[in-house]
């Protein structure tokens, strides 16, 4: 038996299901899952020494690769002076300014220790500010494991076919609204309708999260346009595109600008970190300068700050985002080449350093296209790819993440590991 093995037999015995997020389990591929030992840039190896160009990259955050130099001595640098204070700390300041300067959006921050929680407490927010408790998010998308939003949710839950979970109360559920992504037809209709009752709407201004689906234009024009009309506020769950497609993320690619953003993932640099922002006058409804209550142990721990503001300054110094646009834009071209060579019916969508390759023959603009996908196929796939040293997401309805550290040098070697695998299937 493998070291892997091995240890993810212990794991089982003490883990839910060997793990402490669900995807990790491997089940959607029906592969036994590896177990990570180290990183390095663009690499990852197991506990057996096996090495993988890494296109998983932690499901995000490391977009200057694994272990960056800068980012691993800030860390070290911070934790010398203490772990934890419960108290105000300059990084979390100097994180805070970067976010403000950066995210157009954003007057004012406040640090949680997730994604989740950056949505919860967003959420929370919204229906402080308008009164109102309704919430609309759009099917595929996921924002996190909170009840509100794990309503026909993508990522884990969309692997796992479940329309929500059990634990979750109809109650609580029948406060959100589900439409397709894309359809700014449904949303007019919506708030139409209902606009007066509606606290909030959370999109992925680019989803991540069913495999990489891009917003068309008039669709999250559409979103800014109705919540406007009737009061409501724009959440853009920006945890994947925070950082990722550019400083400003998604809101700056796109020039529309939301009431709320969530944000985590690169904010942490390989942390636990996420973050909620916008304008003043919403963000100090927050206690104590307001009454909505929202704290946090650790939230703005020092050495999670530290490691998030060594990655948004390097970004800021080095600018990288249009060359890993385009190292991202020919390296799925040429992996497209290798698949239509073989036959093999796909579609791809990519946005910045982020993409999915699906297993479809229409063009994929939603979650029900999304899921037209050949999901035993995505798995044959996935195995073949491991057995060559390319580890991808193990699921269909995930992105693929680029970084920095991903050079032409690493690119090839993963193409010639694509190739056989493509070979093989
Ligand atoms: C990952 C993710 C979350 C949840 O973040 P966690 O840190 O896993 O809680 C929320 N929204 C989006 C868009 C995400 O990709």
């Amino acid at each position: 038996m493998t070291q892997s093995g091995r240890i993810f037999e212990r794991a089982l015995r003490v883990l839910p299901g060997g793990v402490n997020s669900p995807v990790r389990a491997f089940k959607a591929v029906k592969t036994s899952p590896i177990v990570a030992k180290r990183g390095f840039g663009p690499y990852l190896e197991d506990a057996d020494g096996n090495r993988y160009v890494d296109f998983l990259m932690s499901w995000g955050p490391l977009i200057l690769g694994h272990s960056h130099p800068r980012v691993v001595s800030a860390v070290k640098e911070a934790a010398e002076k203490g772990l934890s204070f419960g108290l105000t700390n300059p990084y979390e300041v100097e994180l805070a300014e970067e976010v403000v300067a950066a995210v157009p959006s954003a007057q004012k921050v406040r640090f949680v220790n997730s994604g989740t929680e950056a949505v919860m407490s967003a959420l929370r927010l919204a229906r402080a500010a308008t009164g109102r408790k309704y919430l609309v998010k759009f099917a595929g998308c996921y924002h996190g494991h909170y009840d509100a939003v794990l309503v026909s949710a993508g990522s884990g839950v969309a692997t796992f076919g479940l329309p929500g979970t059990p634990g979750i109360p109809e109650e609580v559920a029948r406060l959100t609204f589900v439409l397709p992504y894309n359809d700014a037809e449904a949303v007019r209709n919506l708030f139409a309708q209902r606009g007066e009752e509606i606290a909030a709407v959370i999109v992925e201004p680019v989803a991540g999260n069913m495999g990489v689906v891009p917003p068309e234009e008039e669709f999250l024009k559409t979103l800014r346009e109705e919540t406007k009309k009737h009061g409501a506020l724009l959440i853009f769950d920006e945890v994947i595109t925070g950082f990722r497609l550019s400083l400003g993320g998604a809101q700056e690619v796109f020039g529309i600008e939301p009431d709320l953003t969530t944000l985590g993932k690169v904010v942490g640099g390989g942390m636990p970190v996420g973050a909620y922002a916008g304008r003043r006058e919403l963000m100090e409804r927050i206690a104590p300068e307001g009454d909505v209550y929202q704290a946090g142990t650790l939230s703005g721990n020092p050495v999670a700050m530290a490691a998030g503001l060594a990655t948004l300054r390097e970004l800021k110094e080095k600018n990288p985002y249009r060359e890993l646009e385009e190292k991202t834009a020919s390296f799925v071209r040429e992996l497209s080449n290798l698949l239509t060579e073989r036959g093999i019916a796909h579609t791809y969508n990519r946005v910045g350093s982020m993409f999915t390759v699906f297993f479809t023959d229409r063009p994929v603009r939603n979650y029900d296209d999304a899921q037209t996908s050949d999901l035993e196929l995505f798995a044959r796939f996935f195995g073949a790819l491991l057995k060559n040293g390319v580890l991808i997401p193990p699921s269909q309805f995930e992105a693929w993440f680029l970084s920095t550290a991903h050079d032409e040098k690493v690119l090839e070697e993963a193409l010639e590991g694509i190739k056989r695998a493509i070979g093989e299937l």
